[in-house]
Order: structure tokens, then C-alpha cells, then sequence
């Protein structure tokens, strides 16, 4: 039993470890949610009655399948791919795909989960659903991606649709992934249906600043996040971990605002530029050329490299865990506390353990959860889905300032929630208990469906 449930929720908790054995992601996001709907509970024993959470924990649909391929060299290639439907309560399933050797059923129902939430939170009519594989693009030639993509929409394209379920990229789905799932859901189904899919290319239905999107909204919700603490980000130091779509786009973004971002990382090792990190640099080795990190010392000689380095050892103001689920763990939290952190939020899913986030809360460091700061990049998503369905085609900064709104709306509503159940200042309680709220509603207006 968790010592943070009530007994009615421990139930509830233990229902969902039974019923999904081994899907250890899973189980720590949804424990993440229960631990804070106490309140909710005794304020609305409908909720309990009718079983909202426990139809909440259950997916509608999960789809298992099998993704068959040849590589350049003409050797057969099996993958396994998911997508789950976990829920339609606020609209179409919406929601990323994963494409990365870790994917296993327990990450795609975690990451379906929080998206639940989060899409709630963004305040836009989009349920939630997530999707991947465990076939790796990293090493793979174009073609061979290509040849992937077209294989696994083969399957999937029956079960998606702009009313039904749209998905996007997320890690290793990029806009030439994108690119080829949606020739092929144009080429089985003879629709040229635009708001099946987002994160388009310019060219072809997609929406000016949806690349940058993730990236600015974090580093928008790290600004209020500042300003309800009569502060701001200017002059404040920066440390992003990961280099891929969200950790560029939150160091252009914090960069402009104000702030030094002086290091960043990914899967091979860490960076330390004191002078700034340089971002055209970083797109070109990492947007362009798909190189590793260790390059950019090449240019910038000054930076420091260390392979398999500790990132959240190096000082800072902010901290933006941007990588990937459970990066941070207990002893970097306390790390960054040490150093003097006022700011930590998620621009990855669920990249703090448990353990960090309680060291963050017990320090009072404002915590931002990725539910609520990672938002702007499925809530741009719907925006590329509105521009679709109007036929139109919006210009950046009409995109940019529907983003920074919303970015300021989900702030307002986690943090004005928090203090209305009685944890002020914990972005956690506020987020999830105004998305679970939303959706519960929804659910519960709608019958036992
Ligand atoms: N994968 C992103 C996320 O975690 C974006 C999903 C989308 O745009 O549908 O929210």
C-alpha cells in the first residue's frame, strides 16, 4: 500500500498494478495522479460512485501490432508497434508517436495517460492517446525509414481519422517520419485528410511554430511560473538536458527571454558552455547533420564535453529536464537544491522520479509537472488541426501568441486549483486535479460509456 493513498484510492491503485503486471511507467504515473485526487474525492462522491477513476485508469482501445520491413541490404526486420486509445471524453484520441527501442506497451500507456491530462489542461477539444514502436531510427538511411513508416500505417491507418484519433511525433518521430506515415495514409485511403496527422511539413498542411512549440510554451510557463514569485528570467541561468526538438526550442526561447542556458546533453554526454550555448551550432549538429554532441567542441573549443557526464551537477536558476522519463532521480534533485535551483519544470514526460519531486517539494522549489508545462506542443497541434479544418493558413505570430495565451491559461488554472484544494504553490496537486476535473465531467455527462 502507498503511504500517500487513501484507502479508497489504495484500492483503486492496487486494482491497476493486477491488472497491468510489469508496466512499471504505468503504475508510477498513475500513482502520481491518485496521490493527489484525495480532496477531489470527498468533494465529489459521484466521481467515486460511478467509478470515473477506475474508467479513467483503463483504456478505451489498445492496438497491438506487428510492423514488418526490409532494410537496404534486403534482411527482414520485425518491430512491434502500439497505439492506445485511452480516452475520448473531450475529443478525437490525440496524442505522439515513439519511436525508440525502449517502447514497450507499460511507456505507451504511461505517456497515454499523462496525455490525457495534459490535453485536458490545454483547454482544447482533444482526448487522449499515444502511439510507437520499438524500431530505432537512429543508424537507419532514409529509405529504411521510409520503408517503416509506410509498413506501419499499413495497420494503423484503419484506426485513425481527423474525428477519431491524430497523431503526431514525439521521440524519434520527427517531420520526415510524419512525412511518410501521412503519403501513406494518403495513398491507402485516397484522402488528402490534413487533420489526421500534426507536425507537418510547411508545405503540406502544417502550422508555423509547431516545431518551436513545446520548447516556448515550457519556457512560457517557466516565466509565470517566475512572475507569481515577483521574479522574472532575466539573467537567470539555464541548464536544459536532452538536444533534440524540445530542449533546441526551450534554449531559444529562455535565451530570448533573458536567460543564459549553459548547458545541455544527450544520450552520449553533456555540455557545458558558460559563454551560452550556441544554438545554431546545436541545430546544425543536431537538425541537419544528426551528429553527436561531442562535435560541437569542434567549434566552440572553449565548452566542456564529458561523455556520460552529470548535467544537473552544473549550477543553475532553472532547471529543464527535456530528455526523457526518469532522468532525474533523488540525488540530482538534491544536487540542484544544494546549488540553489528556485525553478525545475518538465519539458519531457515525466522525467523527474517520485523520490525528486518530493525533495523539490520539501525545498520549496517551484515544481512544474509536464502535464501542464509541456502542453504547447499538443495544444499547437490542435491549433495546426484548427488551421486544417478552415482550410487556412495562419502566420507565426498569430500561432505564437494563441500558444503563449494558452500557456498562460494552464498556468492560471494549475495554480489557482492548487489553492483551492489546499496545496498552494504545488503545480502538481493543481494540474492534475484540474484535468482530472475536466475530463470527470465530461465522462460522467456522458453516461457509463
Ligand atoms: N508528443 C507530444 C506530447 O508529449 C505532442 C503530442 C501531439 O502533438 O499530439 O505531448
Amino acid at each position: 500500500m502507498s503511504a500517500r493513498l487513501d484507502e479508497k484510492l489504495d484500492l483503486i491503485y492496487r486494482d491497476v498494478l493486477h491488472r497491468n503486471p510489469g508496466e512499471e511507467e504505468f503504475h508510477q504515473a498513475v500513482q502520481e495522479v491518485l496521490e493527489t485526487l484525495g480532496p477531489v474525492m470527498s468533494k465529489y462522491p459521484e466521481f467515486v460512485d460511478r467509478k470515473v477513476i477506475q474508467r479513467i485508469c483503463e483504456p478505451e482501445r489498445q492496438i497491438i501490432f506487428r510492423v514488418p520491413w526490409q532494410d537496404d541490404n534486403g534482411e527482414f526486420h520485425i518491430n512491434r508497434a502500439f497505439r492506445v486509445e485511452f480516452n475520448s471524453a473531450l475529443g478525437p484520441y490525440k496524442g505522439g508517436m515513439r519511436f525508440h527501442p525502449s517502447v514497450y506497451l507499460g511507456i505507451i500507456k504511461f505517456l497515454g495517460f499523462e496525455q490525457i491530462f495534459k490535453n485536458a489542461l490545454s483547454n482544447m477539444p482533444i482526448g487522449g492517446g499515444k502511439g510507437g514502436s520499438d524500431f530505432d531510427p537512429k543508424g537507419k538511411s532514409d529509405d529504411e525509414v521510409m520503408r517503416f513508416c509506410q509498413s506501419l500505417m499499413t495497420e494503423l491507418y484503419r484506426h485513425l481519422g481527423e474525428n477519431t484519433d491524430v497523431p503526431a511525433g514525439d521521440i524519434g518521430v520527427g517531420k520526415r517520419e510524419i512525412g511518410y506515415l501521412f503519403g501513406q495514409y494518403k495513398r491507402i485511403t485516397n484522402r488528402y485528410e490534413s487533420g489526421v496527422l500534426t507536425g507537418k511539413g510547411l508545405d503540406w498542411g502544417g502550422i508555423l511554430a509547431r516545431n518551436e512549440a513545446t520548447g516556448y510554451g515550457l519556457v512560457y510557463f517557466v516565466d509565470e511560473m517566475l512572475k507569481a514569485k515577483k521574479d522574472s528570467l532575466d539573467g537567470k541561468t539555464v541548464v536544459v538536458s536532452g538536444s533534440g526538438n524540445v530542449a533546441i526550442y526551450a534554449i531559444e526561447k529562455a535565451t530570448q527571454l533573458g536567460a543564459k542556458v549553459i548547458a545541455c546533453s544527450d544520450s552520449s554526454g553533456v555540455i557545458v558552455d558558460e559563454e551560452g550555448i550556441d544554438l545554431d551550432l546545436l541545430k546544425q549538429l543536431k537538425e541537419v547533420e544528426r551528429r553527436r554532441l561531442s562535435a560541437y567542441t569542434d567549434t566552440r573549443t572553449h565548452a566542456k564535453y564529458s561523455e556520460n557526464g552529470d548535467i544537473w551537477s552544473v549550477a543553475c536558476d532553472v532547471a529543464l529536464p527535456c530528455a526523457t522519463q526518469n532522468e532525474l532521480n533523488g540525488k540530482d534533485a538534491k544536487k540542484l537544491v544544494e546549488n540553489g535551483v528556485v525553478v525545475v519544470a518538465e519539458g519531457a514526460n515525466m522525467p523527474t522520479t517520485p523520490e525528486a519531486a518530493r525533495i523539490f517539494a520539501e525545498a520549496g522549489i517551484a515544481f512544474g509537472p509536464g502535464k501542464a508545462a509541456n502542453a504547447g506542443g499538443v495544444a499547437t497541434s490542435a491549433l495546426e488541426m484548427q488551421q486544417n479544418a478552415s482550410r487556412d493558413c495562419w502566420t507565426f505570430e498569430h500561432t505564437e501568441s494563441r500558444l503563449h495565451q494558452i500557456m498562460v491559461d494552464i498556468h492560471k488554472s494549475a495554480f489557482e486549483t492548487a489553492d483551492e484544494f489546499g496545496s498552494p504553490g504545488n503545480y502538481v496537486v493543481g494540474a492534475n486535479i484540474a484535468g482530472f476535473l475536466k475530463v470527470a465531467r465530461a465522462m460522467d455527462a456522458m453516461g457509463l460509456v
